[in-house]
């Protein structure tokens, strides 16, 4: 069983006691950032040149200088810039500003796990992962709750890693619903896969297919994408609240017992053998070093594929269907 923490098992001053700078002010730094500095920490937040998210960081109070002033000032670092350019940031602005004893922390062990950041032996290493969005942390901790977190150690040069880790969790809520105990290897494989095989490719893979299917076949895509995507949210959501027994208990028999026959057929031991393959790439760096030779080399099969799905009968029929639902908001896409 995982190792949980609350906020009995973690002491804030540790982290009242320290100069923490949040480098980025996206979805999770502004509710890191914003979130310790109510919890009584020293906070700066460091910001590149022209960024879009500067000036939202000062009006709400927060001081804003460079990542390097940030890290220079600081002792720890929490890094929560987008991943692919993590390396980049701490090449420049970071790694010149470390001294032993200081904590390196952050959101995602992506860069760590595969070694694109190799930070020096005199200090620590951490993760703290709220598992939810940025506004879902800040909003939640506004209102005396939070998010749980996951919690890792690295590196631990000071021999108190975890506790500053704990400390630091327990300034953005994060005890208070709870802190399990992983990895970085843990976190950033799970996580990979969980995005890959089921999240978003598995899922959006199987609206595409399922709405394809039936649009072959002659019906109408309005009616398929009822079928297909739009229905996903009610089944999830039931998910979500009581797990494969709720949903199943909300839905027909009719669609309980197609669900025990068809869904196996659907995902089988080919598909599981498959998402085998996925992990193996995952673990060994292939697909972390292909990710971000796509980045840097400037996403060009990546705008292909945003490109083809934009285009689709599925995205070009949900868009004018979702004008006849006033309740949804589709202000992002
Ligand atoms: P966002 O894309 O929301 O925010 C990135 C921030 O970094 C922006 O404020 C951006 O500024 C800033 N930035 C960009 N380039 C630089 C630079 N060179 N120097 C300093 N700041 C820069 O990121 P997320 O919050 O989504 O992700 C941050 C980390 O958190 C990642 O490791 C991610 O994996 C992890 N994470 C994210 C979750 C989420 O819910 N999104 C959940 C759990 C973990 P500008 O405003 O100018 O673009
Ligand atoms: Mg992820
Ligand atoms: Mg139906």
């Amino acid at each position: 069983m995982a190792e949980l923490f609350y906020d009995a098992d973690a002491d804030l001053s540790i982290i009242q006691g320290r100069k923490v700078a949040v480098i980025g002010y996206g979805s999770q730094g502004h509710a890191h950032a914003l979130s310790l500095r109510d919890s009584g920490v020293d906070v700066r937040v460091g910001l590149h040149e022209g960024s879009k998210s500067k000036a939202k960081a000062e009006e709400q109070g927060l001081r804003v200088v460079t990542p390097a002033e940030a890290a220079a000032e600081a002792d720890v670092i929490m890094i929560l810039v987008p991943d692919p350019i993590q390396a980049q940031v701490y090449e420049e602005s970071i790694k010149d500003n470390l001294k032993d004893g200081d904590a390196l922390f952050f959101g995602h062990g992506l860069n760590i796990r595969f070694d694109f950041i190799k930070p020096p032996a005199g200090i620590d290493v951490c993760m703290v992962a709220p598992k939810g969005p940025g506004h879902l942390v800040r909003r939640q901790y506004e209102e005396g709750r939070g998010v749980p977190c996951i919690a890792a150690v690295e590196q631990d040069a000071t021999g108190s890693a975890f506790e500053l880790a704990l400390s630091y969790a327990k300034g953005i809520g994060g005890t208070r619903a709870g802190v399990i105990k992983t990895t970085f290897t843990e976190e950033t494989e799970t996580d990979l896969f969980g995005e890959q095989v089921v999240l978003c490719g598995g899922t959006a893979a199987l609206v595409k297919a399922g709405f394809e299917t039936l649009t072959e076949a002659g019906y109408q895509p309005e009616i398929a994408y009822f079928e297909c995507l739009h229905e996903l949210k009610l089944i999830v959501d039931l998910m979500y609240e009581g797990g494969l027994d709720k949903m199943r208990w909300s839905v027909s028999e009719t669609a309980e017992w197609g669900d025990y026959v068809t869904g196996p057929r659907i995902i089988t031991d080919a598909t599981k053998a498959e998402m085998k393959k996925v992990l193996a790439e995952i673990q060994d760096g292939t697909f972390a070093r292909e990710w971000m030779a796509e980045y840097h080399g400037g996403l060009k099969k990546y705008n292909e594929y945003k490109q083809q799905d934009a285009d689709s009968l599925l995205e070009t029929t949900g868009k004018e269907l979702r004008k006849l639902m006033s309740w949804v908001n589709d202000d992002e896409a």
